[in-house]
């Protein structure tokens, strides 16, 4: 037998595991651009407000200290947390994103021979997790590509160790009833745990704010997963928490990386929790341009999904061409979005929320593409 290198004798489920493909990196569409444009980073639902003040202040405050290993317990994000939140600090596990939370829960929780179930047209880091540890995963039809909860309860079998549930939904931007998801919850086995990833209930109006860290004290199975990625404007600082109950959180944190979040990234989170003023703006940028969106789409006569978090997917089918075709052409006018094939959505692309301007270069771009 001879094998060219170890690559050739990894398992075949990490082997065949997909490549996640990034939005262009701005660096790079500057650089094959003729002449420069002014480009609309709206790929990657990153914050269009940039970060807060208070929090590049935080990570200022810290880099002078970067010699020395940050607090592996996190204790001072995870007071101010607990106390907002409700929950005990115990209850309270942090990662490198809340992306790294999921991975740890399939690595806590799944081992080859078991099932996770998730949803067609959900997160692709799922899938990705499961096979990462050899377990099957077992994705559900979507139903108006949103998660169809009878549908994933009855996918449910004796082998199956997990759930997944993104709310608001990622690629989709679908959002469940509240109470048919806690009846889901209720629904599903003790020993099974749920995992709701709500990296963008921060953008939810008052009206659909999300309570599902109330509901751990009844449903113990459940680990909640938030991010500072998104509404809090981090993304390039890798910080995120997950709530659950002690001993689910106890096992997530023994497996955790000691240093998983760096001293930079904690005091960011910090500051950017306690900055009410950039999240509400953060809110309102982000409702105000969803309306415009939506608006500038009907006047284009292009069918969207509704969404409930910072992007908004949309078909393009009735332009010709498919979503990654459509997404060439807004590239050439500066507009970086990105198509959805790889989610099984040829016909989609889906568009981040930008500031005014940025979505009116984007409907502009949109509108060339179809005349
Ligand atoms: C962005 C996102 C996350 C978290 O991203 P991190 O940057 O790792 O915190 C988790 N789930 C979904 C569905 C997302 O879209």
């Amino acid at each position: 037998m001879s094998l060219s290198n170890p690559a050739d004798s990894a398992p075949d489920y990490i082997r065949n595991l997909p490549r996640y493909v990034p939005g262009k990196p701005a660096s790079e569409v500057k650089r094959e651009q003729a002449k420069p444009l002014r480009l609309h980073r709206m790929a990657s639902n990153e914050n269009p407000l940039g970060v807060s003040a208070k929090a590049l202040a935080a990570m200022q405050a810290v880099m002078a200290d970067a010699a020395n290993y940050p607090d592996p317990s996190g204790h001072q994000l995870k007071a101010r947390l607990s106390a907002r939140l409700r929950v005990e600090a115990q209850q309270l596990v942090l990662g490198n994103g809340s992306s790294e939370l999921l991975d740890l829960a399939a690595r806590c929780f799944l081992r080859a021979g078991d099932e996770a179930v998730y949803s067609q047209y959900a997160f692709q880091a799922y899938p990705v997790a499961i096979h990462a540890v050899g377990a099957t995963p077992v994705c559900v039809p979507a139903r108006d590509y949103g998660h169809d909860l009878d549908a994933m309860r009855a996918a449910i079998t004796e082998r199956t160790k997990l759930v997944f549930i993104a709310n608001p939904n990622n690629p989709t931007g679908t959002l469940l009833d509240a109470a048919a998801l806690q009846r889901f919850v209720a629904s599903v086995p003790r020993h099974i745990l749920v995992v709701l990833d709500e990296a963008y209930g921060e953008f939810l109006p008052d009206a659909d704010a999300l309570h599902s860290c109330d509901w751990i004290a009844e449903h113990p199975h459940l680990l909640v997963l938030r991010t500072f990625s998104k509404a809090y404007g981090l993304a390039g600082m890798r910080v995120g928490y997950g709530v659950a109950h002690p001993a689910v959180a106890d096992l997530l944190n023994r497996l955790r990386l000691t240093f998983n979040t760096s001293a930079m990234a904690q005091a960011a989170a910090e500051a950017a929790f306690d900055d009410a003023d950039f999240l509400q703006r953060s809110r309102g940028n982000n409702a105000q341009g969803m309306a415009q969106l939506e608006q500038g789409l009907q006047t284009l006569g292009l069918p969207f999904i509704r969404s409930h978090a910072n992007f908004i997917a949309i078909d393009v089918s009735s332009t010709g061409r498919s979503g990654a075709e459509v997404a060439q052409q807004l590239l050439a006018a500066g507009v970086i979005i990105r198509p959805l094939g790889a989610n099984q959505l040829p016909q989609f692309i889906r568009v981040t929320v930008g500031l005014p301007e940025d979505n009116v270069a984007f409907l502009g771009a949109l509108k060339q593409v179809l005349s």
